[in-house]
């Protein structure tokens, strides 16, 4: 077992401290980025995600008694309810690890006729939450792998991100698709995780940009634009419609763009799907250049991912457009929105001695408009997906 650091020391000291006895063990699931492949999830497309070194940490020991406690360093409440209660009865961030181990228990024994009970777990995160970078889907992995390690369960990686994603749909009412759980249960230090949303099939593609002289920046906005709440909704509706009228499954099966884009009468709907796809030819050709070795390479088609989005998807906002421009003049190789519009975070791949140069210029560009100063991340090296710490 691998000697535990000072970090997850103090969480397991906070632990004894909270419970008056020492964790079992400490557990880590990461948050993730995605890199490529925007709006494409629920067209069955493809996504190339990777696993943040940031994610939420749990200390946990067993109980026998059918209950699950959950406290969190970033939380003020503390939650206790039983592990076979139904969705509904537990609100707010508790939700999240309490539906986990309600799914997991319900799943039923595995293999060796072993089944998820109880357990008392304590959780610090260095994740930002709500910033899109998957906090929710890290605290679920991070439940399940304790979980499932307390009571010897044996479950796939690929089955326990299932799992979590039934947690968030059901347990919390959050409509998510695979890919967070995905990302944070099975990705691999330096590389991304080619997901196939309509098979589930998921393949690791060399992706290390510390090791290409390449810096990978996260910046949040800081911009929400809340009125266009409805905006999400409206794009996936557009999209199914497009399907509908082209009698194809979804906007993945789409072989012969020109020929399907002369089928839509809507001019809006030609712009929808001449996003979604190009945008899975722009993953496959993402994956291509990694699997070439071609790191660099890929900044076009971050920009090219953006402009689309921008343009033919129509869900870019100011703050990401200013952001993607400024750091293309200040010599970065790409960059592009992400997440699903009107706000959030952008990222920025760039050599990295040219890093500060492109955070200047996005600081200076945000303060002549007298916009809120942007967040920047560079603390993002493609790391390892959910695992045991101590
Ligand atoms: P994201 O997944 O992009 O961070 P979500 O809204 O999906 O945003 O999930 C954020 C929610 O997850 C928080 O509001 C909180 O309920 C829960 N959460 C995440 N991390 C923690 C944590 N360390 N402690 C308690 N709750 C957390
Ligand atoms: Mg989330």
């Amino acid at each position: 077992m691998p000697t535990p650091s000072p970090v997850h020391a103090g969480l397991a000291a906070a632990f004894a401290d909270a419970f008056g006895h020492a964790p079992e063990g400490v557990w880590r699931a990461p948050g993730r980025v995605n890199l490529i492949g925007e709006h494409t999830d629920y067209n069955e497309g493809l996504v190339l995600p990777f696993a943040l070194p940031l994610g939420v940490s749990a200390a946990a020991s067993r109980r026998d008694d059918g209950l699950v406690e959950v406290r969190s360093l970033q939380a003020d409440t503390a939650v206790t309810a039983s592990v076979s209660g139904t969705p509904g009865d537990v609100e707010g961030w508790a939700a999240y690890p309490v539906g986990m181990a309600r799914v997991l228990h319900e799943h039923g024994p595995d293999g060796h006729g072993r089944k998820v009970g109880g357990a008392t777990l304590l959780f610090d995160s260095d994740l930002p939450q709500g910033a899109g970078l998957s906090s929710s889907a890290a605290l679920e992995c991070a439940t399940a792998i304790a979980l499932c390690d307390l009571h010897g369960v044996e479950i796939a990686p690929a089955e326990l991100a299932r799992l979590a994603q039934r947690a968030e749909n059901e347990h919390v009412g959050v409509p998510s698709g695979i890919m967070d759980q995905s990302a944070s249960m099975l990705s691999s230090a330096g590389s991304a995780l080619l997901l196939d949303c309509r098979t589930g099939l998921t393949s690791d593609v060399p992706f290390a940009p510390q090791d290409a002289g390449l810096t990978l920046m996260v910046i949040d906005t800081r911009a929400t634009h809340e009125l266009t709440g409805g905006e999400y909704g409206q794009r996936r509706a557009e999209c199914e419609r497009a399907a509908e009228i082209l009698g194809v499954p979804a906007l993945r099966d789409i072989k012969d763009l020109p020929a399907a884009l002369a089928q839509l009468d809507e001019p809006v709907l030609r712009r929808r799907v001449q996003h979604v796809v190009t945008e899975n030819h722009r993953v496959e050709a993402t994956v291509g250049l990694l699997r070439a070795g071609a790191v660099a390479e890929i900044g076009g088609l971050l920009l090219a991912s953006h402009m689309s989005l921008r343009d033919q998807f129509e869900i870019s906002w100011p703050e990401a457009n200013v952001a993607v421009d400024e750091a293309v003049r200040a010599g970065a190789r790409g960059g592009r929105m992400v997440g699903g519009g009107f706000g959030g975070s952008v990222i920025v791949l760039t050599h990295t001695e040219r890093a500060d140069r492109v955070r200047d210029a996005i600081n200076a560009a945000y303060e002549s408009r007298s916009w809120t100063p942007p967040v920047f991340l560079t603390d993002t090296a493609p790391s390892q997906g959910a695992r045991r710490l101590s």
